[in-house]
């Protein structure tokens, strides 16, 4: 149910690419209608569900198509070289290798409480990306929407210096990954809050870029 919802994505590769439609029951009528792909309004980690429809409808069944073959995505992060490791270029050993990246970074949330990517990847305006490439030329960037770029939030927040940044109330910035916040023992959610509202002050004093939350706070 939540995958149309919140569009989600990884590694360069987002759900809409493969949902066909869905079906949701209208709150209200109690009536089960059939969204197609268009219908949603995809965008990057966003669809209708969390605008126009917020909180209005059930999902009761997504339908998908999945490929046997198809064009692979290895332009993200470190996918190529994991997957040099592990032999040819196919469906399978990407899959291996994004699993293997994802585990050596993301901790585990039965041992760590975690929400995965706390902040959305921001995207900005080509001219807004190319001031910061000059300012630090090894900033990674990758295209988005048209005259857009976007930036990855976990390389922001690294360069502020806070990856493993702790604060006492037990919530910290993963050490392997600056994009996750954990749970280390927090007392309330505010103190998770508290620590977000931080660090998207901290990259905005610095890049001038606010971070939204991929997370939905309640
Ligand atoms: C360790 C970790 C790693 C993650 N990595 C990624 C990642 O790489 N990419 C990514 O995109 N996300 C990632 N996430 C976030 C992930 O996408 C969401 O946690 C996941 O989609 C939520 O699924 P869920 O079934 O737990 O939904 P919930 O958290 O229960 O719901 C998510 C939202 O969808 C709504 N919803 C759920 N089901 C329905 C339904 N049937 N009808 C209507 N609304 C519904 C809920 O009300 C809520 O608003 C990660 C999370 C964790 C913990």
């Amino acid at each position: 149910g939540a995958t149309p919802v919140q569009n989600i994505g990884a590694y360069g590769v987002e759900i809409k690419d493969f949902i066909v439609n869905c079906t949701a029951l209208d709150l209200n009528s109690g009536l089960e209608i059939t969204f197609k792909n268009e219908d949603i309004k995809f965008g990057y980690r966003d669809s209708i569900f969390k605008n126009e429809l917020k909180d209005k409808y059930f999902i009761t069944s997504v339908t998908y198509r999945l490929y046997t073959s198809r064009e692979l995505n290895m332009n993200y992060g470190s996918v190529k070289e994991e997957v040099k490791k592990l032999g040819e270029p196919s469906l399978k050993t990407v899959r291996q290798a994004i699993i293997n990246i994802r585990n050596s970074k993301l901790p585990d949330h039965k041992i760590l409480g975690n929400a995965g990517s706390f902040f959305k990847n921001p995207i900005v305006e080509n001219k807004v990306a190319k001031n910061l490439i000059k300012q630090y030329p090894e900033i990674p960037t990758y295209d988005a929407e048209k005259g857009k770029t976007k930036l990855a939030a976990g390389w922001l927040i690294d360069q502020c210096g806070l990856k493993g940044y702790k604060m006492v109330s037990g919530a910290a910035v993963h050490e392997k990954q600056a994009l996750v916040i954990i749970n280390n023992g927090v007392q309330s959610g505010k103190h998770i809050a508290d620590l977000a509202e931080f660090v998207a002050k901290t990259v905005h004093d610095k890049f001038g870029i606010a971070l939204e939350p991929e997370v939905k706070i309640l």
